[in-house]
């Protein structure tokens, strides 16, 4: 066997496993990042959907918990799961609700281009339903203003991908004014999932973020901000 190099230590532990409730792939890991200080890809994940969802006056993609009460869709994960699923979180298990429209496509007006669905069988029981965007803008000029958008300290305050979450704004005003960084856990609402960013670790994002806007629109390239 060639083209091998040995690592001392290994560079991420990482469980996989389906969550029987909710049959979600789920991999548990050690993130370095976290223990660094840093925001952690999981952050970097929400942080994306929170601004396609929540911060753009024509949305790219809907939220998939609050976006309706109920659909027609009988097989449509929300009206399958009522269940609670026990989760820890500050050294004790409390019972949580997991449910999200798996029934939904994202179909855009202006481009005709919609997103791919299991089961397109509109005439069976398993339809889906339709939820329709009007955002044409180009990834290029969505990424820049994403970098913009989280150029601003204060846009780092209450991250989530529930668009009106009361929860998140009462724990906000409550027990979360003392982080930096508070990004709503989409299930687990009390969790700061960022809640071990310091000041430091802000001011580092945001300079990146700026730094990398100011590249791009001076003609840059992905490249080059990959290279920062
Ligand atoms: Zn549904």
């Amino acid at each position: 066997m060639g083209m091998v190099a040995p690592f001392p230590i290994p560079l991420a532990k990482i469980c996989k496993f389906v969550d029987p409730a909710s049959r979600l792939n789920c991999a548990v890991g050690v993130d370095t990042a976290l223990r660094m200080g840093q925001l952690s890809t999981y952050s970097y994940i929400i942080m994306v959907l929170h601004f396609l969802m929540c911060k753009l006056d024509r949305p790219v993609i809907p939220s998939l918990q609050d976006l309706y009460s109920d659909c027609s869709s009988p097989e449509c994960f929300y009206n399958r799961n009522h269940g609670l699923v026990p989760s820890f979180f500050d050294n004790k298990i409390e019972n949580i609700q997991v449910r999200f429209h798996d029934c939904v496509r994202v179909e855009n007006r202006k481009t005709n281009v919609y997103s791919t669905f299991d089961s397109d069988d509109t005439d069976g029981d398993n339809h889906y339903t339709p939820w329709y965007s009007d955002n044409n803008d180009n990834l290029g000029s969505l990424f820049i203003d994403f970098l913009d958008y989280f150029s601003v300290k204060k846009n780092f305050k209450r991250i989530s991908i529930i668009c009106d979450d009361g929860d998140l704004v009462n724990a906000v005003e409550k027990d979360w004014r003392q982080y930096y960084v508070g990004i709503q856990d989409p299930f687990f609402t009390k969790k700061n999932i960022a809640r071990n960013i310091k000041y430091h670790g802000l001011d580092n994002v945001v300079e990146i973020f700026s730094s990398a806007a100011h590249l791009l629109r001076k003609g840059g390239s992905f490249q080059d901000i990959c290279e920062m």
